[in-house]
């Protein structure tokens, strides 16, 4: 049903007049997420300031059966907080207080609206650490982050946004308000609920407190930048370490094409005479480091790497490794069209994972750039093409379901952390089997009857 004069005043009740956007040019900003090539007009963008008045939408929504997207800072890779037509995108940015840090349970809780940045500070200023670190996090919103189970740079060593969400609250697609989790450290009563709205890209309930488990933050850090002449070798390290019991926090990967464009984008010296970039960081007791990092240069002196630099100050890290975040943004830079993918296969298939993306690269004659979490065996093929150019289009999408298919080949997966959303719903069913789609509609059908969530998205 289009939304009308009518639904847009009865929002503006319950959000307040200045929170509610209708006009054409104010809805073209929201039209869209950091997906290529996806892009369809809400009907309305409302931004909420409380649970409560989430609740009070969900419920408008719920009566007049009209659909609603969440959305954080749009971001996401898959299309997740891509409106559907007619729907009332509701935006929670305007929610993003810290409300506590509790140093006494190592926790804290923030509205969902409040960016990953902000909580890693927070986090930061009391001695503490928030760990996940997704590219994105000067703007990505925690609720995001949640909704999408993001990963970042450090996944290896301390997992991904699952493993620090101790609680949160929700709402409903009823609109009922209700709080998932707590500050225990151990719980078993009952089903986990809290576990399973994680990572459910806006389709279950709406996120509006998000309570995170911090913890101290580690002594001391070394930074490292290993050059290879070819990628496969780069990839053999990453196995040879992961072999050999070595838990760094990072292990980032970058090829020839990307090493190109993030120097050119960030001019900090990278070096451009090779195949492939490990940058590697370990982190913890100064000892310990100190062993860890002998131990992870001498993986890659044995698989053939070229040079090692280590980086002498915290400022030259965080450089190096600020470069990495830069990534997907440099890339853009080159082509009008960039559509970033997101792999993940066991980590002692890396080597032939790489091999065949650079394959599928040369049949069909497309220019890929590929970085990634190589540590969590998940790569990001990016492919720096042109929409207006059908041919190639047609191409890309070739290539794309090759990539699919053979990561699930490998024992892998179709998405490590962007998520499902709308650009991957079609290849879900292969990876799942009919068992699985069956139960993950049956759950969507019991919380949200009415289908008002995020309609369309992971699955039709
Ligand atoms: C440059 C760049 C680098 C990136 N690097 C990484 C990376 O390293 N690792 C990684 O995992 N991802 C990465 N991403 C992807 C993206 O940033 C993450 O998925 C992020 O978590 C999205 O947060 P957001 O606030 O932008 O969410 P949005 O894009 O607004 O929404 C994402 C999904 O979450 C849902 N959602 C949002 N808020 C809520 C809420 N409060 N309650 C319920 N559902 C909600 C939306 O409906 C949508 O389905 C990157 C993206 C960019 C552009």
């Amino acid at each position: 049903m289009p939304l009308d004069e009518v639904i847009f005043s009865e929002l503006q009740k319950l959000v307040g007049n200045e929170n509610v956007l209708t006009e054409l040019e104010d809805l073209i900003p929201y039209s869209f997420d950091g997906t290529a090539t996806l892009r369809q007009l809400p009907g309305c963008v409302a931004f909420s300031q409380s649970a409560q008045q989430i609740s009070n939408v969900l419920r408008l929504a719920n009566e007049r059966r009209l659909p609603v997207v969440t959305r954080g800072s749009g971001t996401g890779l898959s299309g997740g907080s891509l409106p559907c037509n007619d729907c009332i995108v509701l935006c929670t940015v305007k929610m993003n207080r810290i409300l506590e840090l509790d140093a006494k349970n190592l926790t804290l809780l923030a509205e969902s609206g409040a960016t990953t940045l902000k909580i890693a500070e927070t986090a930061g200023a009391a001695g503490l650490f928030y760990p996940p670190d997704p590219g994105s996090l000067k703007i990505s919103t925690i609720g995001g982050n949640v909704a999408e189970n993001s990963g970042g740079l450090r996944g290896l060593k301390y997992g991904v946004t699952r493993n620090y969400v101790m609680g949160m609250e929700v709402i409903l697609p009823d609109g009922d308000i209700t709080w998932l989790g707590n500050k225990c450290v151990k719980d078993v009563a009952g089903y986990s609920l809290k576990d399973l709205f994680i990572g459910t890209e806006g389709t279950l309930g709406i996120i509006t407190k998000v309570l995170l488990r911090l913890i101290p933050k580690p002594a001391s850090k070394r930074t490292m930048l290993v050059t290879f002449p070819r990628m496969e070798q780069a990839a053999a390290a990453v196995s040879a370490m992961i072999a050999a019991h070595i838990t760094p926090c990072t292990l980032e990967f970058l090829d020839r094409t990307t090493i190109r464009c993030v120097e050119e984008y960030t001019k900090i010296g990278l070096p451009l005479d090779c195949e492939a970039l490990l940058l590697m960081e370990t982190d913890g007791h100064r000892a310990v480091v100190a062993e860890e990092a002998v131990a992870m240069e001498k993986c890659c002196r044995d698989c053939g790497c070229e040079s090692i630099r280590a980086a002498s100050s915290e400022a030259e890290a965080n450089e190096l490794a600020g470069a990495r975040r830069t990534a997907f943004s440099a890339l853009a830079r080159v082509a009008p069209t960039t559509i970033l993918e997101d792999v993940t296969v066991p980590r002692s298939e890396l080597a032939q994972m790489i091999l065949f993306i650079e394959e599928v690269r040369r049949k069909y004659q497309l220019r890929i750039g590929t970085f990634g979490h190589m540590g969590d065996g998940n790569l990001h093929p990016t492919f720096l093409t042109d929409e207006r150019d059908a041919d190639e289009m047609h191409r890309v999408e070739e290539a794309f379901k090759e990539i699919f298919n053979e990561a699930i080949r490998l024992g892998g997966t179709i998405t490590g952390e962007h998520g499902v959303g709308l650009a991957k719903k079609a290849f879900l069913p292969d990876l799942l089997g009919s068992t699985q789609m069956r139960v993950l509609r049956q759950l969507r059908s019991v919380l949200d009857p009415n289908g008002i969530l995020n309609p369309g998205k992971m699955f039709d």
